[in-house]
């Protein structure tokens, strides 16, 4: 029978709900046991896909092609948890089943609400998101902060979730926030109180209370939340920001211990210690880091971290193998137009994300140009890839005038066009190639070298693709597709031999990295800024003496 475990967040969001969720999920995997890993989202949407990266952030891709919340790159990025389109559900989606099933006239004419039927769809989506279902534990995380209008009728779907099942079989969590009024100098309890208040209610006693601190939360403190709020003192734990890095996180609540108080409420065993041995050992590499590479990331919306959250979390990953700390220069598409390239001055490397509409588009291809005429290692992802293919095309191919289908329909040069799948395709919601679709890699190039395999297989997100009739007269200038789809023929990977590492990717390699296991290409790219910067450094004479790097963020 597998045990569920129920994460709900209150007084504020933001918490780091799905860190967190992803923590217990590591803690329980380094006791033995197996774990899935569900986010529900209160809000409408069907799925993120459609929403702007400055509204929700970057839309992680599963395996199977589900567009979801990117908390679920921390379950994968932190646990072996297989995700699939039910490892996330919205309210959007709950409620379009039920409306499916209303209109087919499965209700049998009875009238249709909230109770019982929304919540039901919710208990058997619980249900569809513990995969495989032999798993021990179910962890499901829930969206929004207790209070809000849009969670209730989860919170409702959870507490009668738990009805049907023995009490040691479920476990709620609730994740809260102890603010520090720095004039007083105090922390708080009473948004806490509140917010148990809220959940109690709704008729849900957390079992376990983590409170989000900045400042140590004393014993006092800690009686005093256990009082108010009924929950025993040893499972009212602390979870004070990290210092350096958010891999620290699993770290600090097995030191405050719950792991324990999680086993022993779900009647498991818990003799034995939770083996994060080469978390630690992870940990101590970033911490003990004195080199530094700076690498520049080009795009649209990079006010917001949120929305290249896993490219961000890939290039760490590609230090930790590295052995080096990666810097990020984020810099605006736009900028790079406007204030020219001189903005890149310095970097080690060139990242160009993946990203949609025409905004920024010009700056990017400004961008690969300066890296591929300067020979600076470059990145390109998705929107990248397409980017330098154009840049190639135009600059180097002698196509003057080549451009991509989706921001220019009249061009001569349809360097990047729409994939015939696509055509006839008007919905926006879950249209896209999504999701792993294999690659044969080509023997003898940088990506086969990087992969050290022919077959590969990356997810996917994006309508548009490399355009076949151009491949020859690419190739003859010298930009090769070193990776390809083997039944569609569709280009995955294009590079430049003549250049020290110069490679784009129509996938998304970011999906499939995680700290202990750097993605191939992320690695190896860090490794190539790496080299560049101690020729830079080389040739300017000064070895391990570089000026600090300006506009670091
Ligand atoms: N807009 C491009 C396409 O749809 C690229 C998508 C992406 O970068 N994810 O093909």
């Amino acid at each position: 029978m597998t045990k569920h475990i129920f994460v709900t967040g209150g007084v504020v969001s933001s918490l780091g709900k799905g860190l967190t969720s992803a923590a217990i999920g590591l803690l329980l995997e380094r006791r033995g046991l197996t774990v899935s890993m569900q986010k529900l989202d209160p809000y409408i949407n069907v799925d993120p896909g459609t929403m702007s990266p400055f509204q929700h952030g970057e839309v992680y891709v599963t395996d199977d092609g589900a567009e979801t919340d990117l908390d679920l790159g921390h379950y994968e990025r932190y646990t072996h948890a297989k995700l699939t389109k039910n490892s996330n559900f919205t309210t959007g989606k709950i409620y379009q089943s039920v409306i499916k099933k209303e209109r087919h006239g499965d209700y049998l004419g009875r009238t249709v609400q909230v109770i019982p039927h929304i919540t039901d769809a919710i208990k058997d989506a619980i249900h569809r998101g513990v995969v495989p279902e032999t798993v021990d534990v179910a962890i499901t995380e829930i969206g929004g902060t207790v209070g809000d209008i849009e969670s209730l009728p989860f919170l409702e779907a959870i507490r009668q979730f738990a009805l049907d099942l023995p009490r040691e079989d479920v476990l709620f969590v609730h994740i809260t926030l102890l603010p520090y009024l720095r004039a007083s100098g105090e922390m708080k309890t009473k948004p806490t109180q509140q917010s148990v208040g809220k959940l109690r209610e709704i008729g849900i006693q957390p079992d376990i209370l983590i409170c989000r601190t900045e400042e140590r939360m004393t014993e006092d403190m800690g009686r005093k939340i256990s009082l108010f709020c009924n929950v025993r003192r040893q499972a009212v734990i602390e979870e004070r920001d990290v210092a350096f890095s958010i891999y620290e996180v699993p770290v600090d609540l097995k030191k405050k211990g719950l792991d324990k108080i999680v086993l022993e409420h779900l009647r498991l065993p818990a003799e034995e210690e939770t083996d994060l041995g080469d978390w630690e050992a992870m940990l101590a590499e970033i911490k003990n880091v004195t080199k530094t590479c700076e690498i520049a990331v080009v795009g649209k919306y990079i006010e917001l971290h949120d929305a290249y959250k896993s490219i961000y979390e890939s290039l760490a990953h590609a230090g930790i193998a590295n052995h080096v700390k990666v810097v990020i220069r984020k810099v605006r598409a736009e900028d790079v137009l406007e204030k020219g390239t001189e903005i890149l001055a310095g970097v080690d490397g060139l990242l160009v994300p993946g990203g949609f509409g025409e905004r920024g588009l010009e700056g990017k291809i400004a961008s690969i140009r300066w890296a591929r005429e300067n020979r600076v290692p470059f990145f390109g992802i998705c929107l990248g890839l397409q980017c330098a293919v154009i840049e190639f095309a135009r600059n180097v191919a002698g196509l003057e005038e080549a451009h991509t289908l989706e921001h220019s329909p009249h061009t001569p040069d349809p360097v990047i066009h729409l994939m015939e799948s696509q055509e006839d395709v008007s919905d926006k919601g879950g249209t896209m190639r999504l999701g792993a679709y294999e690659c044969r890699v080509h023997e003898g190039t940088l990506a086969h070298g990087l992969y050290q395999k022919e077959l590969i297989s990356e997810r996917h997100r994006h309508r548009y693709e490399v355009n076949n009739d151009y491949r020859a007269r690419l190739a003859e200038a010298g930009l090769v597709s070193s990776g390809v789809h083997p039944g569609l023929n569709l280009v995955e990977i294009v590079e430049l031999p003549s250049h020290p590492f110069f490679i784009g990717v129509q996938f998304h390699p970011e999906f499939q990295s995680s700290p202990l296991r750097a993605h191939p290409i992320f690695r190896g790219f860090v490794s190539a800024a790496l080299s560049h910067r101690d020729e830079a450094d080389a040739g300017a004479g000064r070895v391990g003496a570089r000026q600090p790097l300006k506009n670091r963020v």
